[in-house]
Formats: C-alpha cells, structure tokens, sequence
C-alpha cells in the first residue's frame, strides 16, 4: 500500500515538473507584467498601465500556447488516476482480510483470527447450564476478503453456533437445591408443573401455606437438546422436591375414662363387679400440623375444648369374709353337685381370667352322663339351654342362695320343681362353650355369682 503511495506520489511529481517547464515562462513573464504594471501605473496612470499589462499577458499566453496545451492536456489522466487513487485508498481502508468459519458446512460468522472461534467456544460452555460445548473438530477457516463490518466478536460467532447446532437449545432449568430436575422451552411449563405437585398435598383446612424445603431457581441458558421436554416427568419432580404443608386442622377425639376401685363390704372376697360404667369423653383440637412430603413431621396443639367430660369407671372389690355361717342358711356346707367328685376335680375356680370375662363358677371334671345332684333343698326356678351354658338348671335355696348347674348333657327337672338336697337334676356334658366334660357349678347370693369353693369346703387359699 504504501509503495502505491510512493509511486503515485513520484508519478505527480514528475507531471508536475514537466507543467512547470512551460508554466515558469509564463511565470515570470507574469510577475514581469505586474512590475511592470506597478511601476507603470507610478508614471503614467492607471489606466495606461492596465493596456500596458493586458498586452503583455496576452503576449505571455500566445507566445507559450502550445506548451500550456500541453501541460493541460498531460493534467487530466492525471487527475483521473488521482481521483482512481482516492476511491481505492477508501476500498482498501473499509474492507479487510477475515477468516470465514464454517462449522458443518455451515457458516457462523467471519473471525480475526481463531483465537475469536475458541472464545466463542468457551461462551457457549459457560451458557450452557450442565454440560460443556466440545467444539467439533471439522472446522473449516477460509481466508476472505470482506466489509470491515461483517467481522464478527466471539459473542455473535457463539450465537450462529448455536443457530446452526441442533444439539443445542436455548431453554429455561429447573434447578432444586442448585441440581438440575427438569429442562423445557419456556418458565410457565415449568411453574404449571410445580403448580400441580402443590395441589398433590394440598388438604382441606384453614390457614394453609404449601412450599417447597428446597431452594428453588429458573435458569435459562442453552441446554442440550436432548434435555429439554414438552412437559417435567412428573415422577423426577416428586423425587426431587420436598413439599411442606402446613395447615390448622379441628378434630374430636375421645378421653379416655379412668378406672377407680371401691371396696365394698357387703360383697364377698373374690368379687369384682362394675358399679359405674366408664364412658369417654369426647374433646375438640385445633392444631397446626406440617407434612412434608404427605408424612406428618410436627404437630402443634393450638387449643383444646372438651366438649363431653369422661365418666370414672367404678369397680367394687368385695372385702366380706366368708364365714360358715354364711355357707348356707342351715349352717352346713353344701352338697357336691357331681356325684363321686372332691376339690381334685376342680379344673377351674372363680375369678379366673377368660379374656372377655370373668368366670363366675368352678368347674368340676367327670366323665359324661356322671349323675348331677342337688346341692341342697329348694326350688327349680330356670331351666334353659342354647346359650354359653349350654343346658342348665337353677334352683333357688331357702334365703338368699341359689345355684347353677350348667353344659349338662340334659337336665331332669322343671321350672317351679321342688328339689331335695341330693336329688337327681341333671347328667353331665360339654353342651354350651365347654371345651371338656363338666359341670360348670354357681353359688349365688341374692342373685350374684360368688366363689363357690368355701360353700363347697375347699379352702380358697
Ligand atoms: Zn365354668
């Protein structure tokens, strides 16, 4: 370039040199005419010395005519290269050398140098969210001569990469805990699929508030493609969030009722029997209780209403000692009820645990069809059969004692018979709730099953 310029430089100035070998005559013709003129003009008036100088010039002009002509026909190329010059100093200085990067055969953009391709490269890695952009190896680089504006800065080149690369996607992250769970076009995809995950734990219940534990972020950038869904795989979302729900729930739930024994005198040792049947109460709870993930994690109570007190459940313990007196009205123990049987017999006493209840008699073991007696004179008052006793009898004593004979094989008397003290009534058997041959034998006072064992002679010890 600059060689151009020394050569059209020299190339004006020797043109110039050869104008000015006819253009100095005629100079100094014209610097004589105006001496001339001057010193003319001091002595003859000024009108004397126009003439005289018009003259002159005139003589300048026609006496180098033809050297004049040709300094002015020589002038024209000259400027015509000048000006070819100018236009070209201006093409020169406007376009430049680049290189032309094509990556796949697709052009992304026109570098200084690839220097400006690598940074571009390493653009694209830091916007890509979770994963880095290996630059491919087949890259192309042209030299071109282009427009100084086409160049192209790494941040351009970075974004024609990504226009000509359908493995990359501009799109939006969803990040839980800054690790990426899903990846779509836009943030209202992933804000509705947030949304519906909140309406999973949502619960009926006043002040409620439903958040997500975890922190979470939108991040767009440009992701691989093959990340970025239609919609977040609903199973990835719940696995990676952690929602908390708090909300105040109103419940009943019942008191429980306490248990309170009372000795009572008038009863036997042995006796326990309900006075008063407990019942629950019933109260109401207002409290703020969390899940997170659907899991109760805290729960707590904001108020407590009982709306129904409990009832105490009353036991009576009886505490009266047997006495024989007491055994029967006449003073003697009774008679055994199962003919050939004694206290070896006896598979179970009262009071013995039987789960759901209590048991109120003692069970004397025989073979079936051993006789049952009666244990001492009195009334038939019930006879019955198909129920837990299986076939029984019940015979009322003079006073307040009765007994029962029950799980019979069948039973000889009726209602309203009168019974004398070892008189047949009955056979035994295992009708009834009887797992074994036996006659399952009640003492009742005034009604209530009592320990049989004394009225029988067997020590309750
Ligand atoms: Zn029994």
């Amino acid at each position: 370039m600059i060689t151009l310029f020394r050569k059209a430089g020299a190339f004006l100035s020797n043109k110039c040199k050869a104008i000015a070998g006819a253009g100095d005559r005629a100079w100094s013709r014209l610097v004589h005419a105006v001496r001339r003129f001057r010193f003319v003009a001091r002595r003859g008036g000024f009108r004397r010395a126009v003439r005289f100088t018009v003259y002159h010039l005139r003589r300048a002009v026609v006496s180098h005519r033809e050297g004049l002509q040709r300094g002015l026909m020589r002038l024209v190329p000259m400027a015509a290269a000048v000006a070819l010059l100018v236009v070209s100093v201006h093409y020169w200085t406007t376009f430049t050398l680049a290189y032309e990067v094509n990556l796949n055969g697709n052009n992304v953009g026109f570098v200084t140098s690839e220097a400006v391709f690598e940074d571009a490269c390493n653009l694209l890695s830091d916007r890509m969210a979770g994963a880095v952009y290996a630059a491919p190896e087949d890259v192309e680089y042209n030299l071109t001569l282009i427009s100084a504006d086409a160049v192209n800065n790494a941040d351009e080149v970075c974004a024609n990469i990504v226009d000509a690369t359908d493995t990359i996607q501009p799109a939006v992250g969803l990040y839980a805990d800054s690790r990426l769970v899903a990846v779509c076009a836009d943030e209202t995809t992933l804000q509705q699929a947030l949304d519906g995950v909140v309406a999973q734990y949502t619960v009926d219940g006043e002040n409620q508030t439903v958040s997500f534990a975890n922190d979470i972020q939108f991040i767009r950038g440009l992701y691989p493609a093959y990340k970025v869904q239609t919609s977040p795989d609903p199973d990835r979302l719940a696995a990676a969030l952690t929602v908390q729900l708090t909300v105040r729930e109103t419940y009943k739930q019942p008191i429980a009722y306490e248990t309170k024994e009372q000795y009572d005198s008038t009863r036997y040792k042995g006796y326990k029997g309900v006075v008063t049947k407990g019942e629950n109460g019933i109260e109401q709870v207002k409290a703020l209780v969390t899940y997170v993930n659907g899991l109760e994690t805290d729960r707590q109570i904001e108020s407590i209403t009982v709306l129904k007190q409990p009832v105490t459940q009353v036991v009576a313990i009886g505490t009266k000692q047997y006495t024989r007196s007491s055994a029967a009205d006449n003073g003697e123990t009774l008679l055994w009820p199962v003919v050939g049987a004694d206290a070896s017999n006896i598979s179970s006493v009262y009071g013995d645990n039987r789960g759901d209840h209590m048991h109120k008699g003692t069970d004397i073991l025989s073979p079936r069809y051993t006789p049952i007696v009666a244990s001492e004179d009195g009334v038939v008052i019930e006879v019955g059969g198909g129920s837990g006793y299986g076939n029984y009898c019940i015979i009322q004593h003079e006073g307040k004692l009765s007994t029962l004979y029950s799980h019979c094989d069948s039973v000889a008397v009726t209602e309203g018979q009168r019974v004398k003290r070892g008189e047949y009534i009955a056979c035994v058997g295992d009708t009834g709730r009887a797992s074994a041959y036996h006659c399952h034998f009640e003492v009742r006072v005034n009604g209530e099953a009592v320990d049989g064992r004394p009225y029988l002679g067997v020590s309750v010890n």
